[in-house]
């Protein structure tokens, strides 16, 4: 007898080369069958009469052959005439068939057809009908449930799945399955049994519409389950986590009063929050892993340097890494105007400083002298050893991938404390299923004295008035960012448009100091560049997208963005928040090449709406998805099986329900729920 973990080849008749296709989708034994679910449904559960047939319907007849024709127009044609009772009549045309077929199909039988029906000159017809020769002994078309239409694969045919799901299914019915939901109080839940038999063979009287809105509660069930075993599996890692060792940290006040009095502004109630929820984290005795996420200019930074400062009482190193050269820059001039004061040693590392200074910086890193070491990616380099590593901040972390992430953690002897602060925030569903293992802190309040930037959308026709309004700004003694997209991928090109946008605002401009940056630049130019624009010596900043992350010139409070069109919500709220950070008001115009895409008039709507991060993420996600936002690393959640995060969001606050159950579970049983829903080693059916 076949068990459910049995391989898809021990299967009557599906051969290697079927299995490889059936593993490149996911399908290695016959659990997976059960859960490649149809993507719709055939009604063949009762005949239609003619009189009551409408066009356009799939139904099933019986009726009797009164002749067949073969006629040879352009293409060769079969045509099989039926009638009813009354005369009423019915074409069968067949453009494929075969000798055997055309001799089968003779006068006087009764045959049993499913298919479209449509109508041509001469009447009714149905093409390429499935059919059965009742009155040879074929067995009836009729089934009792609504028939399955499965997503195929190319070479696999429809018959073939039907077939292997048919008989996983009844593979299913013999075997005892843990059922996950059974034993749980509150459940009203269909079994998995009964969710899987509805979803594969409905009954009439199920509701379809619900089913194609993926609203049915069978599907809802397993929707809930994989939800549950994602969040589950990354809660285990957050449990593995809790049960490693790091370093605790005795919280101290000194170096942060000072800090608070030197810094010239008070913090925000969601800044102090965020601190005091890293600083329980430092004083225990296990590693901290913390998001901080905050919407652009809410002011992250600050909070990492409170941070660090605990660290640096205790005794221990900190390492902020940076996505980019410019960004590793600034905050090392930004921590410097923290630190230095306190006393405290930075040490500085990127890819582009020569062999000497390089040496220097590892030398004070190696010391254990340079208490904070601030650098890009860099920092991961098997040179660079820390003479003491406690804390890690990663800055805008969706430029980094996990296993970077981890790398730098190996740099230490006990697993370092460790914030990852995002650029983008993050929707809660995707916080809730894909983040799981992280802790969060939110700040959601910018700080005070901001005022909101104004956002307009502007056809690119109509560049003259960008230039007055340039003029404009300057003339206040403010600066402007113009970014440059291009819609080519080199970047040689991208740098040429920023090249020709350059000269043409130096033509029209003639008074304000305007300068390229680019990324064909080299970064020693990329910096000095930057420095200049930082002390407000430049007027005009054009640039291509260097700029994206992080960058901090509160005087900037003109953003032009060319080419807006071309790019994600994401992207253009991140180089939006360039501008609005200081007091002035700020204006971000968004240049377009008309006509719009209705994708792309979405997104500009909704950036011209809003400035709130939270909700663009949402917009994004839902317009994009959640892989293309998380990338193809973090795989889990981007392949789910059934559950959609942006789609079944309505039952998340279920699936923490049902998650925290689960999480009473035995250990192997909480495996046996993972592993349903999550199959991440799949070599093992490869080779059986
Ligand atoms: P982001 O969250 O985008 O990384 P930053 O940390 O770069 O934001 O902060 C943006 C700007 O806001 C900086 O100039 C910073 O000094 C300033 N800032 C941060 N917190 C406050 C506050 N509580 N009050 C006033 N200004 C603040
Ligand atoms: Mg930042």
């Amino acid at each position: 007898m076949h068990k459910l973990d049995d391989p898809i080849i021990s299967l009557n008749g599906l051969g290697p080369k079927a299995q490889e296709k059936l593993n490149a989708i996911g399908i290695y034994n016959l659990e997976h069958l059960l859960f490649h679910l149809p993507n719709r449904y055939q009604n063949k559960t009762h005949f239609t009469t003619l009189d009551q047939a409408q066009v356009g319907n799939e139904i099933v007849v019986e009726l009797t052959i009164d002749r067949i024709e073969e006629v040879s127009t352009k293409q060769r044609q079969l045509l099989c005439y039926l009638s009813d009772d009354n005369n009423r009549t019915l074409i069968l045309r067949f453009f494929h068939f075969n000798q055997y077929q055309k001799q089968q199909l003779t006068r006087g039988e009764l045959i049993q057809c499913f298919g479209e029906l449509k109508i041509g000159r001469d009447g009714l017809e149905i093409h390429h009908p499935e059919y059965r020769l009742v009155s040879k002994g074929q067995p009836t078309l009729i089934e009792k449930t609504l028939s399955p239409i499965y997503p195929l694969t190319a070479g696999i045919h429809q018959p073939q799945m039907k077939k292997w799901v048919n008989f996983a299914l009844e593979t299913l019915d013999k075997s005892t399955v843990f059922d996950n939901f059974e034993n749980l109080a509150k459940n009203s839940m269909p079994t998995l049994k009964q969710a899987l038999n509805t979803l594969h063979h409905p009954q009439i009287d199920d509701n379809t519409d619900q089913i194609a809105n993926f609203r049915h509660i069978s599907q809802q069930r397993l929707i809930i389950e994989e939800l549950c075993a994602q969040k589950l599996s990354l809660l285990k890692l957050k449990n593995e986590r809790k049960s490693k060792n790091s370093n605790v940290f005795k919280i101290s006040e000194i170096f942060s009063s000072q800090l608070l009095k030197n810094l010239g502004f008070e913090l925000t109630n969601a800044q102090q929050r965020s601190i005091d929820d890293i600083n329980t984290d430092l004083s225990l005795n296990h590693p901290m892993l913390r998001l901080l996420q905050g919407d652009v200019g809410s002011g992250k930074t600050i909070v990492a340097v409170f941070a660090c400062l605990q660290a640096v009482e205790n005794g221990f190193q900190s390492a902020i890494m940076a996505p980019t050269e410019i960004l590793a820059n600034q905050h090392f001039y930004g921590f410097s105007d923290y630190l230095k004061p306190l006393g405290i040693q930075i040490a500085f590392l990127t890819g582009s400083q020569t062999t000497a200074e390089r040496n220097q910086q590892l030398a004070l890193i190696g010391s254990g002298e340079a208490q904070v070491v601030i650098g890009t990616h860099a920092l991961f380099q098997e040179a660079v050893t820390f003479k003491k590593l406690g804390f890690i901040v990663i800055d805008e972390q969706h430029k980094f991938g996990v296993h970077q992430r981890l790398s730098l953690t190996q740099k230490a002897k006990n697993t370092p404390h460790q914030l990852v602060m995002t650029a983008t925030p993050i929707p809660r569903s995707l916080t809730m299923s894909a983040y799981a293992d992280l802790d969060c802190s939110i700040i959601d309040e910018l700080p005070p004295g901001r005022s909101p930037i104004q956002t307009v959308a502007l056809a690119s026709s109509k560049k003259e008035k960008v230039l007055d309004k340039i003029k404009q700004v300057c003339e206040q003694n403010n600066q402007v960012y113009w970014v440059c997209t291009l819609i080519e991928e080199s970047e040689v090109l991208r740098a040429q448009s920023a090249i020709d946008t350059h000269l043409y605002l130096k033509e029209n401009l003639t008074d304000l100091t305007i300068v390229l940056i680019h990324g064909r630049m080299n970064k020693q130019e990329k910096n000095s560049i930057m420095a200049r624009f930082s002390r407000g010596d430049i007027d005009v900043l054009v640039a291509t997208t260097v700029i994206e992350v992080g960058v901090n010139v509160p005087n900037a409070s003109l953003m032009v963005i060319e080419n807006s069109e071309r790019l994600g919500l994401a992207q253009l709220h991140q180089l939006r928040g360039r501008v609005g950070r200081g007091s002035d008001a700020s204006i971000c115009i968004l240049m377009y090449q008309p006509p719009l895409s209705g994708n792309a008039i979405e997104r500009l709507d909704i950036l011209r709406q809003t400035n709130d991060g939270f909700k663009i993420a949402n917009k994004d996600l839902e317009l994009r998805g959640p892989g293309e936002i998380l990338g193809t690393q973090q795989t889990g959640i981007a392949n789910m099986k059934i559950a959609n995060i942006v789609r079944d969001s309505y039952l998340l606050k279920q699936v923490g329900y049902y998650a925290a159950e689960f999480m009473q579970f035995d250990e192997d049983k909480q495996q046996a729920l993972i592993t349903r829903w999550i199959t991440d080693d799949k070599t093992q059916y490869a080779n059986t």
